[in-house]
């Protein structure tokens, strides 16, 4: 692999950090001043190049409706250009501090040298940057002039901070005792701190090695847009991983087909290669049909487009996460549906209180497992930081809820129709299926219906049950209310508990349909995964499945209201409910629908039966 080019070498990306009035401007100011002065020339093209890309990046976050208040500041010395995020300290500024942070090399913190010192908020920087990657920390310990340069202070806080460091894992932590206001040890070193013997900060953040993760990752590219000019048919985006090489072959994610680079369009021209965090436009060798929102990675080491994601998430928003809940993930170019699935551990970025939970609050971080309507392809933070992160957005106020850093992904939702202990193996029986249902003239499958609480699911499957039952075919109704009596006695309604409650139930319908019974499934089992996994089980068993989506509207149903669910959760007696307080998703491609506004019972098990191939 080539060496790093020199431009990118030579830009180091800082966020500063720090409490309120412990002199973080002041030290910017006089970092500015003091370089600029040394220097005085303008900047060149490419460094033009990456400050206009530290701003369209906050662009588009705007778009997006954060409101982020990170001030970028740019300058250079002779020897390395510096990007400076000031991240405003306050609790409410958690969002400014993970954005300056998520893109930054270092952290660099400034600490009165007057008691109290390292305050727990400072302290929380650390940790909140070392979440985001960082580790690498430098602390200027300011206002040295305040304890007439004497070194007691500084020696605390370095002890503290070495503490802290091991404890993290950091892999650097420096400190320099600095004046902002007097300028020692900001530029040059300063007479009045013998006792110090290290270089001045600006020494130290020019000696800095920058994250070179893009150095490491394999390629990744994600598609921004499709460029089409006549026959010309550009895939145009930013490297945010490796390097596009023309003549390498590449996977598509995520279609899985595989072209080779035919060449390299960029600004200035075609190029040979393009590495992180340029931008580039690609043309393959094959006319594959790429659509935005598609990354192409190199063939080896190509991640599994995932469809559940272990995360996590530092929580901006002013509405609790809870599990169950659905949002919209932005992540690349792409946004898909997803649900809080479950949430463990819990922890205040700003108070030691370990959180409970059962929510995620504002500037709480927390652990949790998304389910993902549509796949994503991503990798862990911790090896590239661009396809490790997402935002969450709230589907109605389309606020940027959370910030996202993905821990592992997985291809599919909860694969634990697997599961079982290495000790036991299947048994098999003496019978064949073809056998077993030829004797009992009998043919198994299942129908599973899926709707709105109060849309209708009972009444007709229990027609349909009876009536099957009336034809002499062995039909079994397994309703929800019933499977919550004993076998799913000791589930509750969270998403997690919905999903084990879907799960067994489709298990005792599979073994039901296999044994030439006809399993009639009525269960709201709101979500698309929950219900795809009991396709998945029948489909694999070779069993018939088809899925009924009982299409009442809302209003309907509240209006309808046979147990009276609805009023109960309007009067505040009930959390929870399907429809109202938490999502349904309707299936996309049901088999059967029915909309009971238009279609009476009687019709509807007519069809039903017809489709089970028991007609009249
Ligand atoms: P679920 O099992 O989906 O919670 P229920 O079957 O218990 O719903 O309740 C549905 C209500 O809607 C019942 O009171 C039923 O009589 C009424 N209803 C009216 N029209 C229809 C229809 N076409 N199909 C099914 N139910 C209907």
């Amino acid at each position: 692999m080539s060496a790093v080019p020199p431009h990118e070498q030579d830009l180091l990306r800082v966020a500063v950090g720090g409490s309120v009035d412990h002199g973080k401007s002041s030290l910017i100011g006089r970092l500015l001043l003091d370089a600029e002065a040394l220097k005085g020339d303008q900047l060149d093209e490419v460094k033009r190049g990456e400050l206009s890309h530290v701003t369209d990046g906050l662009r588009a976050e705007r778009e997006q409706g954060i409101t982020i208040d990170v001030a970028y500041r740019y300058f250079s010395t002779p020897r390395r250009g510096f990007v400076i995020a000031d991240t405003p300290g306050h609790t409410r500024y958690t969002r400014n501090m993970v954005t300056g942070a998520s893109t930054a090399d270092l952290l660099l913190l400034v600490v009165d040298a007057r008691p109290p010192g390292l305050t727990e908020q400072s302290l929380r920087h650390v940790q909140l940057a070392h979440l985001l990657g960082i580790d690498h920390l430098v602390v200027a310990v300011n206002k040295i002039e305040l304890v007439d340069y004497e070194p007691e202070a500084v020696t605390a806080i370095q002890h503290e901070i070495a503490a802290t460091a091991r404890r993290l894992g950091l892999t650097q932590a420096t400190v320099v005792p600095v004046s902002a206001l007097e300028g020692d040890n900001v530029v040059t070193r300063s007479t009045r701190t013998p006792w110090y013997q290290g270089p001045p900060l600006l020494q130290v953040l020019e000696d800095a090695v920058p994250r070179s993760a893009a150095e490491y990752s394999p390629l990744r590219f994600p598609v921004q847009w499709i460029v089409r000019d006549g026959a010309y048919r550009g895939l145009a985006g930013q490297v945010s991983g490796g390097y596009l090489n023309t003549g390498d072959e590449v996977t598509v994610l995520p279609s899985g087909e595989r072209s080779r680079i035919a060449r390299i369009d960029s600004f200035d021209g075609p190029v040979d290669h393009v590495r992180g965090p340029l931008s580039g436009t690609v043309i393959l060798e094959d006319n594959l049909d790429v659509a935005r929102g598609d990354v192409l990675v190199s063939t080896d080491g190509a991640p599994q487009p995932a469809r559940e994601v272990d995360a996590t998430l530092v929580w901006l928003g002013s509405e609790s996460l809870t599990p169950g809940r659905r949002y919209l993930l932005k992540h690349l170019t792409r946004r898909v549906r997803a649900t809080a699935a479950s949430l463990r551990s819990v922890y205040d970025v700003y108070d030691d209180e370990k959180g409970d939970a059962s929510e995620l609050a504002l500037n709480e971080v927390g652990e949790v497992t998304l389910r993902l309507a549509t796949p994503i392809v991503a990798d862990p933070y911790a090896r590239n930081r661009t396809t490790g992160a997402f935002i969450l957005i709230d589907e109605l106020s389309h606020d940027t809820v959370a910030a996202g850093l993905v821990r592992e992904t997985r291809a599919q939702i909860g694969s634990d129709e697997e599961q079982k202990s290495p000790d036991v193996v299947w048994h098999p029986g003496k019978l064949d299926r073809t056998e077993r249902w030829q004797h009992l003239h009998a043919k198994g499958a299942t129908v599973w219906l899926t709707g709105l609480p109060a849309s209708g699911k009972s009444t007709i499957s229990t027609a349909l049950e009876q009536a099957l039952v009336h034809r002499g075919r062995l039909a079994y109704l397994l309703d929800g209310d019933n499977v919550r009596h004993g076998l799913s006695g000791d589930l509750g309604f969270d998403a997690a508990s919905r999903a084990e409650n879907v799960r067994r139930v489709a298990h005792v319908a599979r073994f039901f349909a296999d044994a030439g019974g006809i399993a009639v499934v009525a269960l709201v089992s709101p979500f698309a995964q929950d219900r795809d996994l009991a396709r998945r089980l029948h489909e694999k068993a070779g069993l018939p499945f088809i899925e009924v989506f009982v299409d009442t509207p809302l209003e309907e149903c509240a209006r309808r209201d046979p147990k009276g669910l609805y009023a109960r959760a309007k009067a505040g007696r009930l959390s929870g409910l399907t429809g109202e307080q938490n999502p349904y998703e309707p299936p996309p491609a049901p088999e059967v629908t029915i909309k009971t506004l238009e279609e009476p019972v009687t019709d509807a098990v007519e069809r039903l039966m017809a489709l089970l191939g028991v007609v009249g």
